[in-house]
């Protein structure tokens, strides 16, 4: 779908069926916030319990952790975000907006007609300056610079001041990875596109540490693994790419980065980077520290510092690639017959935040409760919705648009020969089912 109006579109369907909602709304919005809705939040769920389902649970060279927001400042001037976490920025001592000196040509001034910022001869651009991305906050009743403290702006840097923790309370050895999940902040200047660039937003990062004559080669298997792993869930053919970065892309301290990235309606993004990070983080704490953070080898009786491949996702951000993949709009008959626009969320059932719909054809003879009967059973599963108001065809076009990938329906057949029908979100296909199957047709669907 290459049309500028479908993000106006999903944006208008995400708001309209509770799975995304701008941030402190009633307030007039805070701009670069989304609150997350009833759908929403499970999607949002859906995507970090596979991704911790697919890396730590089915793994056992992965452990997971949780780490403070709030974390000490040294940890920050170690990392090099107190003196490189910058964009550069540029005001307009006009009408007063900031804007990223590297996207002026992506950004708009706000006069009218719209132009780029310094095209309309009252624009007076500063030159450009470094602006740090990350928030600042105070621990304690004192707000003085001594008790300054930044918001996390990476899960990671709470993974690498653990490692000796996580070494010492465990027998895991090398090689291995810590996997975090968690929301991370930036003062974006330019946070746009719906929830692609916001302010707060959910990672899902690994630092897998491994011998440093090996990084090579698990470099190159997690790359290939991550980026399967949003070809299973549904992105998939050309929407989806991988890209090495080139060696004017990488930081100094990088032997490698290669980005997953996907084709949103504006044009490619990215999901996920993998990178070879060399021993560079461990390197830095050990030095600001003070403390050893050396890893020592029982087999092989050698002290080293190990080498980390990160691969780091955006929760947030895979939300937004997974609705744009899922929104499509195809034709399907209307309750006359008659063939009409049909708006449908194609997500992966895996990811669908709801399993079934359950609906009683009519609001008598027996078929609410027998319907309530299913629904009660299936809940115990997984989630599932009942509506037994409107037109039966209005209930599924409400499914569809909200994800639902299988929508039963009890009739008056059931009552003689226990037999639903199964309506598939995609294909719309209807199945008849006894009701003592339907749990296992359903479960078998679903994990595919
Ligand atoms: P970008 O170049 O888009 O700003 P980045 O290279 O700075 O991203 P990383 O620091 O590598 O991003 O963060 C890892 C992942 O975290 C990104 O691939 C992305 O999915 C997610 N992410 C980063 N910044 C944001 C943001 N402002 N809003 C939502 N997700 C983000």
């Amino acid at each position: 779908m290459a049309d500028n109006t479908v993000m106006e579109r999903l944006v208008s369907l995400c708001k309209r069926r509770g799975y995304i909602f701008a941030g402190s709304e009633i307030y007039g919005g805070l701009k670069g916030t989304w609150d997350y809705g009833p759908l929403g939040v499970e999607l949002l769920r859906n995507i970090k319990n596979a991704w911790w389902h697919d890396n730590v649970t089915t793994r056992e060279d992965i452990v997971g952790l949780d780490s403070s927001i709030l974390m000490a400042r040294t940890v920050w001037q170690a990392s090099g975000h107190e003196s490189n976490f910058t964009d550069p920025l540029i005001d307009c001592k006009c009408c007063k907006e900031r804007f990223r000196a590297d996207q002026i040509m992506e950004s708009q001034c706000p006069r009218k007609p719209s132009k780029h910022p310094g095209e309309h001869h009252e624009c007076q651009l500063t030159e450009a300056r470094k602006f740090n991305l990350m928030f600042k906050t105070f621990v304690g009743p004192v707000e003085e610079d001594a008790q300054m403290v930044y918001l996390r702006p990476e899960t990671a840097q709470g993974i690498f001041v653990n490692f000796k923790n996580v070494c010492d309370s465990t027998r895991i050895k090398i090689p291995f990875g810590i996997a975090q999940i968690g929301k991370s902040f930036r003062n974006e200047i330019t946070p746009k596109q719906f929830i692609f660039r916001s302010r707060e937003f959910e990672q899902m990062e690994i630092e897998f540490f491994c011998k440093p004559e090996t990084s090579q080669e698990w470099y190159a298997r997690w790359r290939d693994a991550r980026f399967k792993w949003y070809q299973d869930l549904g992105l998939k053919g050309s929407n989806l790419r991988l890209r090495e970065h080139g060696k004017e892309e990488l930081s100094f301290y990088s032997c490698g980065t290669s980005d997953v990235e996907y084709m949103f309606p504006w044009g490619w993004g990215e999901l996920e980077g993998i990178a070879h990070r060399g021993d560079y983080d461990l390197k830095q704490h050990q030095q600001f520290s003070g403390k050893d953070l050396t890893y020592f080898d029982d087999e092989t009786k050698e002290r080293f510092l190990p080498h980390v491949i990160e691969p780091s996702a955006g929760a947030t951000r895979s939300v937004l690639a997974f609705l744009c993949e899922a929104f499509a709009e195809d034709q399907a008959p209307n309750e006359k017959g008659v063939m009409e626009t049909r708006t449908v969320l194609r997500l992966h059932p895996r990811l669908a935040p709801v399993k079934a719909a359950i609906f009683p054809l009519v609001k008598k003879e027996g078929m609410p409760e027998r319907s309530m009967a299913i629904y009660k059973d299936l809940q115990k599963h997984f989630p599932v919705f009942y509506d037994e108001k409107g037109a039966v065809g209005r209930r599924y076009r409400r499914q569809d648009e909200a994800g639902t990938p299988f929508c039963l329906t009890i009739d008056g057949q059931t009552a003689t020969d226990q037999t639903v029908t199964i309506r598939d979100r995609d294909s719309m296909k209807q199945e008849r089912v006894t009701t003592d199957k339907v749990l296992g047709y359903l479960l078998e669907r679903l994990k595919s």
